[in-house]
């Protein structure tokens, strides 16, 4: 290569790694200046870049040019402190050090020969963060259990689906894959459909039972239990259970406790999805939120949504770990290795789906030191009073309505129908919902909560303070007062 970056030079690294960090620290500064949801259209880019790749090398300087330019206009900026829609993905300062530090080692960790701080630290993090969470020894990795990191919530949940499938049909015979049955709630995520499709679970044998606004939208175990029986009775295998604590749309809290005296007397793999709220259950006074965790074979929460640290860390605990290394390990002799062959190592390939697998413990390590246990819950605590300073100033509106009980950071609501004319409202608020991310100063998002079009407002992005909540909050009754006069009702707030 005569010009240009040779493809690892410490100088070089050096140089240029010190103007990527000023590139992103200057984009942190103005973050706020804009548009939090990408104002582009579709295929925007395709006119702006090449057709094909540079034969020459060009200058970093040109990239930064083009990032400007071309890629930032394309960009939602999850990382504002206006952004409040879906759940949050949190980017820090430890985060990105780590991350750093992991791109920089660049190491493929699949077994604990390939590089033993990687599996060891990953072992040890995640025993740290399952004592903040109190949860019971059984998920520590000193006896059968432990924890492992995955990408996201929907990996997790497809990893002990198969281990759980794996180990009925150890016991009823492969050929009973069609009478197996899996349950949830029908605010369970479509994560969980998705590691069904995966599994081999018949479509018509994934359970989904209604929760609705009688229950505050959590499954009831009276429910779970009538169906588990309905379905042995009709000669089926009941096999999996996916319960909330802090479901998608509206932060739903199953009931764990009673969900696992129905999964233990019938022999169901009871797995906990806890990717948004878990993290809110390291402070003390939400940690009764997860209480029945004990009845649970396998508990995940998704660190990169609202722990500080960089995406992707979903943070995965069973209390068998045998029962995933049986469904997922392979052992070709080009990975035999004499630590392995003693079963003296834990070889994360076989808790996962890849094999490959990059040193993500590095980032949330830093993430607890950096800050420590007690910054954290701060930070979850100020939060979660953000939002609800947020729903006063709704409840204050006669407007509108809280649609469901806010419990953490999110707030679901709605722009009430003049007139209680429920016809109307779901075009009202999907058009308030538009006009509101069409400003750029805010991003907020919807779900559908008993039929009825809900806006979603979720505090937890790491930069966002009081002003940009009651800025939000100005928006959004701006734009219902014209919305509302536009549609000749009274605007007036
Ligand atoms: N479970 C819950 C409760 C979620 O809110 C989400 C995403 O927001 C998921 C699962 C899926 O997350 P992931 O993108 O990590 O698969």
């Amino acid at each position: 290569m005569e010009s240009g970056l040779r493809p690892m030079d410490a100088e070089q690294l050096r140089e240029n790694g010190h103007k990527m960090v000023d590139f992103i620290a200057d984009y942190y500064k103005s973050i706020e200046n804009f548009p939090v949801l990408s104002q582009v259209e579709p295929g925007y880019l395709r006119e702006l870049l090449p057709d094909s790749a540079p034969n020459q090398p060009e200058s970093l300087q040109q990239v930064f040019d083009d990032l400007q330019a071309k890629i930032l206009p394309g960009v939602t900026h999850w990382q504002s402190p206006n952004f409040f829609a879906y759940y949050p993905s949190n980017s820090s300062t430890a985060g990105f050090l780590g991350e750093m530090l992991s791109a920089g080692l660049n190491i493929v960790g699949f077994s604990w020969i390939t590089s033993p701080a990687a599996t060891e630290l990953e072992m040890i993090v995640l025993d740290w963060l399952a004592k903040m969470l109190n949860l019971p020894d059984d998920f520590l990795s000193a006896g059968n259990g432990g924890g492992v990191i995955q990408g996201t919530a929907s990996e997790a949940v497809l990893v002990v689906l198969l281990a759980a499938r794996d180990r009925v049909l150890r016991t009823v015979g492969k050929t009973a894959l069609e009478k197996l049955v899996v349950y949830g709630s029908d605010q369970t995520h479509s994560a969980l459909q998705k590691a069904c499709q995966i599994g081999g679970i018949h479509p018509e044998n994934c359970r989904l039972l209604k929760a609705d606004s009688s229950t505050g939208y959590a499954l009831s175990p009276d429910l779970l239990s009538e169906a588990v029986s309905h379905d042995i009775a009709n000669g089926l295998i009941p096999f999996f259970l996916c319960a909330n604590v802090g479901t998608t749309s509206s932060t739903a809290v199953d009931p764990l406790l009673e969900l696992g005296k129905v999964t233990k007397s019938n022999g169901i793999w009871f797995h906990v999805d806890a990717a948004y709220a878990g993290s809110a259950c390291v402070c003390p006074e939400y940690r009764h939120y997860i209480d029945g965790v004990e009845e649970a074979d396998s508990f995940n929460m998704n660190a990169h949504k609202w722990f500080l640290t960089n995406f992707d860390c979903s943070v995965l605990w069973v209390k068998d770990r045998n029962a995933l290394v049986q469904a997922l390990s392979t052992n070709p002799v080009f990975l035999k290795n004499k630590a392995s062959d003693a079963n003296m190592v834990v070889d994360y390939k076989d808790w996962q789906v890849p094999l490959g697998r990059r040193f993500r413990s590095l980032k949330l390590w830093m993430v607890l030191r950096l800050y420590g246990v007690e910054n954290l819950q701060r930070y979850i605590r100020n939060h979660i009073e953000l939002a609800k300073q947020f729903e006063e100033l709704v409840a204050q509106d006669p407007r509108f309505e809280i649609v469901a009980p806010r419990k953490f950071a999110l707030v679901c609501f709605r722009l009430l129908p003049p007139h209680r004319n429920e016809d109307f409202s779901n075009k009202l608020n999907h058009d308030l919902l538009d006009t509101v991310n069409s400003t750029g100063k805010v991003y907020i998002s919807h779900t559908a909560l008993s039929g009825k079009y809900t806006l979603r407002l979720a505090v937890g992005a790491p930069l966002t303070e009081e002003r940009h909540v009651n800025a939000a909050w100005k928006v959004i009754q701006e734009k219902a007062c014209v919305l509302l006069s536009e549609f000749g009702m009274n605007g007036v707030s």
